[in-house]
This record gives C-alpha cells, sequence and structure tokens, in this order.
C-alpha cells in the first residue's frame, strides 16, 4: 500500500506517524544537525547530487559525520519516492546529532539520527498566483561569524521570527537583512529583482543560502541572453525594481506582487515568465519519465 507521508529513520521505512527518535536527540534540544528540502518529479528526484553535496558540506562544518555514504542516501530516497503515493512530492533529509546528556556539549551524542520523510508539499501561505507580498523584517539574518548561512543547520529560529512578523504584518513572506542592512533573503528562499532587464541578486556572502534554484535559475537567465549581476542590494533597490521574485526548492518560482506594501509594477514580469518556462522545461528535461 502506497502512503502519501512516509518516513525512513534509520535503515526502516514507516508510516511517518510512527517514526519516533528519542527526546533528547540534540537535534531537538538544540537545533543542532543539519537537513536538506529535495523535490521529486514524475518519481525522480531533482538535482539530487547537489542537495547532498550542500548536505555533506553543512554536515563538515558543523564537524558531524553522516553515517551514511551520498551513494547510500541516493539508495534511500529512491526507495521513498519507489513507496510514496504520488509521483510528485517533498523530500526533508535530515541529520541530527543523535540522542545525548542534556548538556550541548555534543561529545555525549554517540549515533546520529537519519530522517528522510517524503511528503505532499503545500505552499498555503505564498499566492502563486497573484503574487507575493513581502514586508522587510527588522530582524536581521545572522551574520556569517555567527552562523555562516552556507550551513543548512536545524537552526532557523531568526528565519521563523521574521516569518511571524510577515504573519503579523498580514504579508505572505519576510526579506531578511544582514547585519548592514544589505538584502540578504527571505525566510526560506532567495530573492532576485530584475532592472532595467538586468537580472540582480545578493551574493552569497550578503548572508544567503547558496541556493539550488537561485543557481539554476542565474544559468537560465544567462543561457537566455539575459545579464545577470550578484551584487549587494539595499531596501532601495527592492523599492526601485521593475520585477521582483523569490526562489527555492519549495518555492519553484514565485512572483512579487509587493514590498512593504509598495507594489512591484511588473507582476508577473517578462523576465520571470521567461525564467519559469525555462525552469519548467529543466524539470521536464531531468526529471523526464519513469524511473
Ligand atoms: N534560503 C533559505 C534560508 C532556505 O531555507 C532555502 C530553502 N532551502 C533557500 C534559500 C532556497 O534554497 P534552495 O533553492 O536550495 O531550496
Amino acid at each position: 500500500m502506497k502512503s502519501t507521508s512516509l518516513c525512513w529513520l534509520n535503515g526502516r521505512l514507516l508510516p511517518t506517524e510512527q517514526a519516533l527518535i528519542p527526546v533528547n536527540d540534540h537535534g531537538l534540544l538544540y537545533g543542532d544537525g543539519v537537513f536538506e528540502g529535495i523535490r521529486f518529479y514524475r518519481r525522480r528526484a531533482f538535482r539530487l547530487q547537489r542537495h547532498l553535496q550542500r548536505l555533506q558540506l553543512s554536515a563538515r562544518a558543523i564537524a558531524l559525520e553522516i553515517p551514511l555514504s551520498s551513494d547510500e542516501l541516493t539508495a534511500v530516497i529512491e526507495r521513498l519516492i519507489d513507496a510514496f503515493a504520488d509521483d510528485d512530492g517533498y523530500i526533508r533529509l535530515m541529520v541530527t546529532r543523535g540522542a545525548g546528556a542534556l548538556g550541548l556539549n555534543p561529545k555525549s551524542c554517540s549515533q546520529p539520527n537519519v530522517i528522510a520523510i517524503a511528503d505532499q508539499l503545500t505552499m498555503i501561505d505564498i499566492g502563486q498566483q497573484a503574487g507575493a507580498r513581502l514586508i522587510v523584517s527588522s530582524v536581521r539574518r545572522l551574520p556569517a561569524d555567527g552562523l555562516d548561512p552556507r550551513i543548512k543547520s536545524l537552526n532557523y529560529l531568526n528565519h521563523i521570527l521574521a516569518k511571524i512578523e510577515a504573519n503579523h504584518a498580514g504579508a505572505d513572506e519576510a526579506l531578511l537583512l544582514n547585519a548592514q542592512g544589505r538584502v540578504a533573503e527571505g525566510s526560506a528562499d532567495n530573492v532576485f529583482i530584475v532592472r532595467n532587464g538586468r537580472l540582480l541578486t545578493p551574493p552569497c556572502s550578503e548572508g544567503a543560502l547558496e541556493g539550488i534554484t537561485r543557481e539554476l535559475v542565474l544559468q537560465l537567465a544567462r543561457d537566455n541572453g539575459i545579464e545577470t549581476s550578484e551584487q549587494p542590494l539595499g531596501v532601495y533597490d527592492l523599492y526601485a525594481a521593475d520585477e521582483c521574485f523569490l526562489t527555492g526548492t519549495g518555492a519553484e518560482l514565485i512572483p512579487v506582487a509587493s514590498i512593504d506594501c509598495r507594489a512591484v509594477p511588473c507582476c508577473p514580469g517578462p523576465v520571470f515568465q521567461g525564467l519559469q518556462q525555462a525552469f519548467r522545461r529543466t524539470i521536464d528535461q531531468e526529471c523526464g519519465g519513469e524511473r
């Protein structure tokens, strides 16, 4: 019987509600762990090796040894997709430090937990059709000398605080600035603007995750003759944009309708629409049919 909510936990495939880890796992106690969000289309994981590479780098950066090789993780993901009821879905792959003493010292944790949950992804809170309404949050992105933004850790609290601020403001999503007041990224997505036909996004050194969708969108733009620039952006640049959109594995590409109640003139704009078509074509090429 195929299911729409399945979990692979340390070697066993289970209904998600039966997959349990100890309450003294440091992933829960301290956010001590790393993760990836991966989409699959037509039963093929999209850009899986890039996700596994980023997971390995995040784990290495926090001195966490993943007990499975990338080949073994690939096999886990494929097994999960095979057992899933739908052709399309989302996988949350996590590696936690594991169960240990209540103190934060990871020395007390002997065995990481490897968890992969497959589910349907419902982006209910972001208006795909009309475009997302954004706010610029007062919550700043953690600086790289506190927690490097390239590490995709389980520690998302400052992003959550930004999202709460967006909720309170009646907006769909929040943008976080870095400590210098320049644009970093959204709470779970990267941000792009278009100005005078040029596609602009902050470099990751400004405090953005090295988004896999971001990387693809930059490539697709160059392939289609659109001039791109990774450059620092201020709040004024957001307000002055002709187009704005968000990218992410969960988000895919979402056009932005307004930022701090200032309407973005073109939503969805022509550059966005062209890139969205190219993005869908890439998915069709790479996830073309049944495995
Ligand atoms: N920034 C943050 C903070 C995220 O959580 C995500 C989602 N993984 C992204 C950007 C987008 O990255 P990707 O395109 O690799 O999903």
